[in-house]
């Protein structure tokens, strides 16, 4: 492997940054550094990074405004490095376009299993059910796209029209958090005020036939507030 992904770390806390540099180096990434949003911009537009890893709480500008000046005109993934304990920041940012976000402190496993989900999602043709005959699997769970089935083992599990394409969209960005608008919006086409419960109710229902109990691996993962995202194996 000679063409390393480059990474650009924008983060003001330095333990914090040395600590993203450290794992990705040893981990065969090159990394760019940056301490404000300014500079972010900066060494964004000259050295154009397969991925971002952005703080929100930088000392010159929000780091929301990154991922706006950013997502004018490029689709580069962006995973946001979030201290912040309030869902509605880390919702802002995956609606403008933020494709992730992970929450400070963060260990050298769930770093690079965000990285790693990210750079996959943003490959081009990437993503599950991409390819004729293609299936999905997790564990014992297995999606047939073609023919839109779901089996847990040899067992087929009978979803609704609904409830199959609310799964087989998870598992199309698999380790990537999906918030409920975005849900709502590829499901149903467009929101109102009682579609959250109504992904809920159905989602309670995927849950209940899958089977999975307390203690078992987990397909789905429920991000309490933001939305929900398809388990990795290797997370
Ligand atoms: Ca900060």
């Amino acid at each position: 492997m000679s063409s390393k992904y480059k990474i650009l770390v924008i983060e003001d806390e330095s333990n914090i940054r040395n600590f993203i540099e450290t794992v990705l180096d040893a981990n065969d990434y090159q990394t760019l550094v940056a301490t404000t949003c300014e500079q972010g911009i900066l060494m964004f537009s000259s050295h154009t990074p397969d991925l971002v890893m952005l703080d929100l709480g930088l000392p010159d500008k929000d780091g929301i405004e990154f991922i706006r000046t950013i997502r004018q005109t490029h689709t580069t993934p962006i995973i946001v490095l979030s201290a912040r304990t309030s869902e509605d920041d880390k919702i802002e940012a995956l609606d403008l376009g933020a494709n992730d976000y992970i929450t400070k402190p963060f260990g050298t496993g769930e770093l690079l299993a965000r990285v790693r989900a990210s750079l996959r999602n943003n490959r081009p043709g990437a993503g599950a059910g991409s390819l004729p005959g293609e299936k999905f699997t997790l564990y014992d769970l297995v999606i047939d796209y073609d023919r839109r089935m779901v089996f847990i083992g040899s067992e087929e599990i009978k979803l609704t029209q609904t409830e199959y394409n609310i799964l087989a969209l998870l598992s199309y960005h698999t380790g990537k958090v999906m918030t409920y608008a975005t849900i709502i919006k590829e499901i149903w086409g467009s929101a109102d005020d009682g579609s959250i419960k109504k992904l809920q109710v159905n989602m309670a229902n995927i849950r209940k036939k899958l089977g999975s109990k307390p203690g078992d691996n987990q397909y789905i993962i429920n991000e309490l507030g933001v939305g929900y995202r398809m388990n990795e194996e290797n997370m």
